[in-house]
């Protein structure tokens, strides 16, 4: 079976373009939000602490500190550490930019290092040649959802006496050896933007069991002063004091609101986005020029997203051709990330260049992130595969029989 792809003007798979992620909100959301909008707060009110200690008791952290989004969080916790100008931090080449920008926000440095080849995580075994006298912290990002190694990123943190911090914008609701995410490092974040596990529109959170980092970074999101409106209220007066720059970094009551009622449907979502991970690595064990990334038996994987690696030795296609035929049969395919060291900021900043961060940029040339989100049906998942199959069928340099199920 050959047949015609639609970018050679043949019929797609599908008519409306399949998205790689996508928000769900049903009417008891909309409710929760409209109750906020109808009531006396609408942000510094009732529901952030709300919001704060259903994150807490869902983790498993004493501390919760809403925030305006995933990249304020990750900026308060590089404040919450005191880093001065000069301090380094080590981050992974392949993220999202704002885990490394953050850094940058507080005058420090970033300190790339290279993804481990199999799970595309830090390499754990490429850090500690990177640690020296002016390393402050390591930020781990748990890349589509898979956590971390840490076991071992705790030991070379305690070891070097620098702290761990968690960009878990992708593996809210995962755990690590049956602890959940968020209870696992020093200072973990958290994004809700609407590609994330639960939405708040933007929004963030960071965790931490340190009561100290939580008081900084509360003050922080609120211009670095030590007393919110609340405080004064119940103090009756008007004194208050600027201790430290901060920003305008809070969260309103009613993306709180929503957050909450999002939060009480992520452990069945994160069950859906295990169910389609699970269709998707059995379909494309049939598809050798495709390959699944390898998941550890310590974890439990959030799926934020579906990565999957071209083997471009199989294919008379480049990546950019797979990626626009995907595109062209329906299939909104994506692909996270390009590395830091490719962009011209990192490289005029840091003095990084191409070649610095092989593994990192092998698997860029070969990543392709399929759709995954809870609301996707199996027809959805379905159509993913049959496009794959179909794609493959056509640029594969070997001759195997795929039956295309339907
Ligand atoms: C989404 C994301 C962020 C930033 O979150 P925002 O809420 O969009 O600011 C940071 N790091 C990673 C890994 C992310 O995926």
């Amino acid at each position: 079976m050959n047949e015609k792809l639609a970018i050679n003007n043949g019929t797609p798979v599908r008519n409306q373009m399949l998205s790689y992620g996508k928000q769900f909100l049903d009417e008891d959301d909309i409710q929760a939000v409209v109750d906020v909008l109808k009531s006396d707060w609408l942000t510094g009110g009732p529901k952030v602490k709300e919001f704060e200690e259903t994150i807490c008791q869902f983790v498993g952290t004493k501390e919760a500190v809403a925030v305006s989004s995933g990249t304020a969080a990750l900026h308060a916790t590089i404040f919450a550490l005191d880093l001065k100008e000069g301090d380094e931090v080590i981050v992974p080449a392949l993220t999202f930019v704002a885990t490394a920008n953050c850094v940058i926000f507080q005058k420090a440095k970033p300190v790339i290092v290279d993804v481990d080849p199999a799970s595309l995580l830090i390499d754990c075994n490429q850090i500690e040649e990177k640690i020296g006298p002016k390393t402050k912290a390591i930020i781990a990002m748990d890349y589509a959802g898979h956590p971390c190694d840490y076991g071992r990123l705790n030991e070379i943190a305690k070891r070097h006496n620098i702290m761990l911090i968690a960009d878990a914008c992708h593996s809210l609701g995962g755990s690590y050896k049956e602890q959940s995410v968020g209870s696992l490092a020093d200072l973990t974040t958290f994004s809700f933007h609407p590609v994330k596990h639960i939405t708040t529109g933007e929004g963030g959170m960071i965790v931490t069991n340190n009561p100290e980092f939580a008081k900084r970074m509360r003050m922080f999101r609120n211009h670095g002063i030590n007393k919110d409106f609340k405080d004064r209220e119940k103090s009756s007066s008007w004194v208050y004091d600027m201790v430290d720059l901060g920003y305008n970094y809070r969260l309103s009551d009613f993306q709180c609101a929503l957050g909450i009622s999002q939060l009480k449907k992520l452990p069945n979502w994160i069950n859906r986005r295990r169910e389609i991970a699970q269709f998707y690595e059995e379909s494309l064990a049939k598809t050798p020029e495709i390959n699944p990334l390898e998941v550890s038996t310590d974890v439990q994987h959030a799926y934020h997203l579906y990565p999957v690696l071209l083997d471009l030795k199989k294919l008379n296609a480049s990546q950019d051709q797979i990626f626009k035929a995907l595109r062209a049969e329906g299939i909104g395919v994506n692909v996270h990330y390009i590395p830091l060291h490719f962009h011209s900021f990192y490289q005029k900043f840091l003095g990084v260049k191409e070649g610095d961060y092989p593994v990192a940029e092998a698997a860029y040339s070969r990543l392709i992130s399929l759709p995954m989100y809870p609301a996707m049906t199996d027809r959805d998942a379905t159509d993913v595969i049959i496009a794959i199959e179909k794609i493959c069928n056509h640029y594969s340099k070997e001759d195997i029989k795929r039956e295309i199920q339907l």
